[in-house]
């Protein structure tokens, strides 16, 4: 994952702080240098490094950790505070125009990801019960406009293009055109795909400009790639010279790059981080929330994005009814598999997984995580008798080996499932009653 490796550093750090009962300046001193470590190696700006781990150390030395009950938690706390403020705070949604359409303009570099975006953001806003349209502005790139034709019929949404063979067509004038067209046909949501080069461009950002100028957008979001490292930084402040814009969108969250440097973009620009992308599918895409991502770098665990995805992949009935199910303590392995079944549908598990509170901790495994464990769960589950689903309690030693027997695993394997349900169940209740899960070793948070 994108910052596990940040995730680790900041885990082993606050492992050590935990052994302490006091904490000395000395201490924070060098709780405070193993972050800026951490961070500078993530590849965080050093500007938004310094000021950061600036913040924390005075604060770490002042009266609200030395009152704290738990010093070392409350350092964790103000980290935890402080890197919700630079990555912009409160999360921001997008401004829709009081009279109809709304303009979104996308820009960024070539391959940031502005076309798959475009059809995420078309997807997600139908679902909204809104009416987009998107519009091929990107007359540069062969193909673009095709690949947004692609991307709008998976999305389900219309395109508004240049015909063919017009397509060396004026970019600036396909805009213009595409609002009066959105306002007769009474699209509602305009989302404007721009052209990139690879690197920055005077042409280009003059033609992103001139878009700009000619559509007057309600949000111009800027597309990121939160692999390209370092560049990241300089890339944003040159299209918030050239193009400026009102909002950020991170993309390929979901790959392995040390994201640092993206993280850096709200606090240099001072523009909010308003989506993520985290996948090539369209359904790889979220709201992006300051707070939530903190708690997933600290490995605090995203259990509100966690129960949210869960929900759009059931039906809205179902998760009600699973909601209740957990809070009376009724869930039973039944319905672990119905929902297992459901998830598979989505193929998001192991993103689902790996938003669970100390999931850091199970990196490597995740990993390593395999959907055919479904298909072994599955079996498992539908070798046992539907007493046994609904109570798993009678599953005693011969019934286990039956069970393996049956399900062609090992009673080792049984047994996990037994235990990792018991786990997620009790989870789940604590979150369904509006608790916050007990996080191992460190006390509620
Ligand atoms: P554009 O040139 O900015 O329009 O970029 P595209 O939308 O064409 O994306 C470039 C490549 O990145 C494509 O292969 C996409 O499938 C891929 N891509 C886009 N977003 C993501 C993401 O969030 N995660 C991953 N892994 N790939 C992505």
């Amino acid at each position: 994952a994108t910052f596990g490796n940040l995730s680790d550093r900041l885990a082993d750090t606050f492992r050590n702080l935990r052994t302490k009962g006091k904490l000395s300046p000395a201490d924070v001193d060098g709780t405070v240098r193993e972050i800026r470590r951490a961070l500078l190696d993530a590849d965080v700006a050093l500007d938004v490094v310094k000021d950061f781990t600036g913040k924390v150390r005075e604060r770490a030395l002042g009266d609200e950790v030395n009152k704290a009950l738990n010093p070392a938690q409350q350092v964790v706390q103000i980290v935890n505070e402080e890197l919700i403020a630079i990555l912009g705070g409160e999360a921001r949604r997008i401004n829709f125009a009081k009279k109809a359409p709304t303009v979104i303009m996308l820009a960024g570099l070539q391959g940031a990801g502005k076309t798959t975006l475009a059809g995420k953001l078309a997807k997600w806003l139908a679902k909204d019960n809104h009416t987009p349209l998107l519009v091929a502005a990107d007359l540069q790139r062969p193909n673009a406009v095709q690949q947004l034709q692609v991307v709008g019929g998976q999305a389900g949404v219309a395109v508004y293009a240049p015909e063919p063979g017009n397509g060396v067509g004026n970019p600036v004038k396909v805009a213009k055109d595409s609002i009066k067209w959105a306002i007769d046909k009474q699209y509602d949501v305009v989302i404007v795909d721009t052209a990139g080069r690879l690197g920055v461009d005077a042409d280009m950002m003059k033609q992103a400009a001139d878009i700009r100028k000619a559509v007057d957008p309600d949000e111009v979001l800027f597309v990121i790639d939160a692999m390209i490292g370092q560049d990241a930084v300089a890339t944003a402040k040159a299209f918030q010279a050239g193009v400026d814009f009102t909002g950020v969108v991170l993309t390929k969250l979901d790959g392995d790059a040390r994201g640092g440097a993206a993280l850096s973009v709200a606090s240099v620009t001072g523009r909010p981080i308003i989506f993520a992308s985290t996948g090539e599918s369209l359904d790889d895409f979220e709201p992006f929330y300051p707070d939530r991502m903190a708690s997933r770098i600290l490995d605090l665990g995203d259990i509100l994005t966690l129960i949210e995805q869960a929900q759009g992949a059931f039906d809205e009935e179902e998760a009600k009814k699973v909601a209740e199910k957990f809070r009376t303590d009724s869930f039973t392995l039944e319905d672990f598999l119905g929902q297992m079944q459901q998830l598979r549908g989505a193929g998001s598990l192991k993103k689902m997984i790996g938003m669970l509170p100390g999931a850091g901790a199970m990196r490597e495994q995740l990993d390593n995580f395999d959907e055919r464990e479904i298909v072994r769960t599955e079996a498992i589950i539908q070798s046992m008798t539907k007493a046994e689903r609904q109570n798993p309690k009678l599953l005693n030693g011969s019934r286990r080996v039956r069970i393996a027997r049956g399900s062609g695993m090992t009673v080792t394997d049984v047994n996990q499932l037994v235990q990792r349900f018991e786990q997620a169940a009790k989870m789940m209740k604590t979150v369904a009653r509006g608790g916050v899960p007990q996080i191992p070793g460190m006390g509620p948070i």
